[in-house]
């Protein structure tokens, strides 16, 4: 296969093509062998297409999988080369009594959440946690009552579509949080979940004017190993100022919008007008953030 980033494309496990386990190249091989790899392709982790070929080195072992189409208009991100993978999907009703209950919970252990983020992302500003909570105050994430403490972190990461890692003259280097193909939506994390859900961190570089990261543009794609709350990662680094600034962010803003919109004795309340312009205007930041990716290459070169 004639792809100069290959190996930064290979998957070390894929779902099996027809049952319901992951599966090494090796196992693969060994249970189809090479000349069935066009009628039962291994499925692809992110997408869930049987779209996989298997690697082998020079001694014919395996050593992974890589995705073999390529189409325009995929969303995998190791297959996309214009559309943009689908975020994690939040579509919840408010639930006050949910939404105060989850909200503090993380807020009482935001260093911890942030801290675990940081880990997977070390240029994540605190203006962006602030950008993500925002975010989930405006899609009622917080009113879902199967939400898990542990896995939000995560989830904003999902949520955070590209971030920014580093940039210079010549190139940026973004991050993008996608959770395996079984988790469209954070019910399927929090409703219907029967495994532990696998996350995958796809880093991109880029140094083409004007155009979002395609699969070309990959430069790593892993599997995130999840920390846990009790035990973060740089809990005592988090500057003092950044601090202050999250604390005076979550006093000044219960994410409930203007309180005289939402009756406090309405545990079933839906997005109200306001809510709706806030959840608008974090769309458009979202839009923003992908204009800015634009403006940014365009300046660079
Ligand atoms: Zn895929």
């Amino acid at each position: 296969m004639n792809v100069t980033n290959l190996d930064k494309l290979l998957l070390a496990r894929a779902f099996h093509p027809s049952a319901d386990h992951d599966i090494d190249a090796g196992r693969y091989l060994g249970e189809f062998g090479e000349d069935a790899a066009g009628k039962r392709r291994a499925r692809c982790p992110l997408c869930l297409r049987h779209a996989l070929d298997v690697v082998v080195d020079d001694e014919g072992a395996a050593v992974g999988f890589v995705h073999r189409e390529r189409a325009s208009a995929s969303r995998c991100p190791l297959a996309a080369q214009s559309v943009q993978p689908q975020a994690l999907q939040v579509a919840h009703a408010r639930d006050l009594r949910c939404h105060r209950q989850n909200r503090a919970a993380f807020v009482a252990r935001w260093r911890a959440h942030y801290s675990l983020m940081k880990a997977q992302v070390e240029a994540l500003t605190i203006a962006r946690l602030i950008s993500l909570v925002a975010y989930a105050d405006a899609v009622n994430l917080w009113s879902h009552p199967g939400l898990r403490q542990s896995d939000m972190p995560y989830v904003l990461l999902a949520l955070g579509e590209l971030i920014a890692e580093h940039s210079d003259a010549v190139s940026t280097q973004w991050v993008r949080f996608v959770f395996n193909g079984t988790v469209r939506t954070v019910d399927d994390l929090w409703t219907t979940r029967t495994a532990t859900p696998t996350l995958f961190r796809v880093r991109y570089r880029t140094d083409t004017v004007g155009s979002l990261p395609s699969w070309r543009d990959v430069v790593a794609c892993d599997e995130v190993v999840f920390g846990t709350l009790d035990d973060p990662p740089f809990d005592g680094a988090i500057h003092t100022a950044d601090a202050m600034r999250f604390e005076a962010f979550v006093q000044s803003d219960d994410g409930l919008g203007t309180p005289a919109d939402v009756p406090s004795d309405d545990v079933s309340q839906t997005l109200s007008g306001s809510q709706d312009s806030v959840r608008q205007s974090l769309e458009n930041y979202a839009v923003y953030t992908m204009r800015a990716y634009a403006r940014r290459r365009g300046k660079s070169a």
